[in-house]
């Protein structure tokens, strides 16, 4: 009888406990849902005072910030000048073709929306086409390149070109056996600028599938060499490979002592001229290039090309359309006429444009990849810079 009432005892208390143990539980909660509503309350009531302080943070820290954050903004179309992107492409380049070109429409196009022109000696496949003008916000035009602007002018010896291409694979020259490389440099030596889809337009910006756009570009680069009255911009300069051109510098040679009415008093000559009177095979990179389509088309500089393709060095040589371009510019622009775009962060393998110090802050890649810092050797853009402003 005992034991029972033992047991009933025992288990009261622990009833009794449980019950305390779940009161407790509720009060605690309610104190904490009550201390929730009161820093609730509590940051109501200082939430003005609050948002005082954090306007006049912001303030200050937009004060201390302004040269370097750019609000990216809409360029109404009346802003824009008369200009476009040229891409020399096939329709396997798509995949590297998107890549480049939606960093060049998130760092720049999208919020200018200036038109592609694509043009190629095949046609261009729907898909290519399709996915194409799924990734950029400028119009798109896709044009078919013209037979005779992309095989043997009726002059050049074929069976010699062979010979040449067979004779600089045995010496393994960079590109030496490729054929279509060889009228892709001519084409855009002398011809991407006289398709009719670039007609319509002034100002041209080449890009190449696979390259790289490393910052923000938050101004007009077209508006820029408009404004200031340049013909040809670039990012790049380097030394050419010289078994590709073995002849170039004599012909160019030729070419202005035939031709001395067309050659301007002050010019870029001291770019490309060694010290030994040769060429030093500085060239700038044409892959990239913002120039002005007017210049290309000038009598001067088809007269130029004109020569060099009558001396059949595109398929007797190698010659690449980044010494030609150069060597035109050289001889009939001054150096206010040639722009370097220092603050364009580009990469088109191996080498990158970087931007250096504060102006790296709108960038993602490495300053210190830059060509002049990392391949000192092998630019020629220091001695660009250096070369003294002309008087006129
Ligand atoms: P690299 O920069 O000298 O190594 O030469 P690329 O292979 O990059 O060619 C230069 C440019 O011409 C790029 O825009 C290529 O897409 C383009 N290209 C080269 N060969 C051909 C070709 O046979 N047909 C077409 N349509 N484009 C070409
Ligand atoms: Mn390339």
């Amino acid at each position: 009888m005992a034991g029972a009432r033992n047991a009933s005892s025992l288990l009261l208390i622990f009833l009794a406990l449980v019950g305390l143990t779940v009161v407790w539980r509720d009060l605690r909660y309610d104190f904490s849902f009550a201390n929730d509503m009161r820093k609730a309350e509590l940051a109501r009531r200082t939430t003005s005072v609050t948002a005082t302080i954090t306007s006049t943070a912001m303030q200050t820290q937009t004060a201390m910030v302004t040269e370097v954050v750019r609000i990216p903004r809409e360029v109404p179309a009346s802003d824009r000048t008369s200009a476009a992107f040229v891409i020399l492409t096939r329709n396997r380049d798509l995949d590297d073709l998107r890549e480049t070109l939606i960093q060049l429409e998130d760092r720049f196009n999208r919020r200018y929306h200036y038109p592609y022109v694509f043009l190629n000696n095949d046609p261009f496949s729907d898909e290519f086409k399709e996915k194409i003008a799924n990734v950029v916000t400028g119009e798109c035009h896709f044009g078919l390149i013209p037979h005779e602007h992309w095989s043997y002018p009726d002059y050049i010896n074929q069976t010699k070109a062979a010979e040449v291409r067979e004779d600089m694979k045995l010496r393994k020259v960079i590109y030496g056996d490729n054929e279509s490389y060889r009228h892709m440099c001519r084409y855009e030596s002398g011809f991407f600028f006289r398709h009719p889809l670039m007609d319509q337009f002034k100002w041209y910006w080449r890009v190449e599938p696979g390259v790289k756009f490393g910052c923000e570009i938050d101004y007009d680069p077209f508006k820029y060499m408009e404004t200031n009255n340049k013909k040809y911009g670039f990012t790049i300069s380097i030394r050419e490979v010289v078994e590709t051109i073995p002849t170039l510098w004599n012909t160019t040679l030729d070419f202005m002592n035939k031709n001395k009415d067309m050659i301007p008093a002050t010019n870029l000559m001291d770019f490309v001229t060694g010290k030994d009177g040769g060429y030093n095979l500085c060239h700038f990179w044409s892959n990239f290039e913002i120039g002005s389509l007017d210049f290309l088309r000038s009598k001067e500089y088809l007269a130029y090309f004109d020569h060099l393709d009558r001396a059949g060095g595109f398929f007797y040589e190698r010659w690449g359309d980044a010494p030609v371009h150069s060597l035109g510019v050289a001889m009939l622009l001054n150096k206010n006429q040639v722009h370097w775009f220092e603050d364009i962060g580009y990469y088109h393998g191996p080498l990158w444009n970087c931007p250096k110090g504060k102006a790296n802050a709108k960038c993602w890649c490495p300053e210190k990849e830059s060509v002049e810092t990392r391949n000192k050797g092998w630019s020629c853009t220091l001695d660009f810079v250096a070369l003294p402003e002309p008087n006129v």
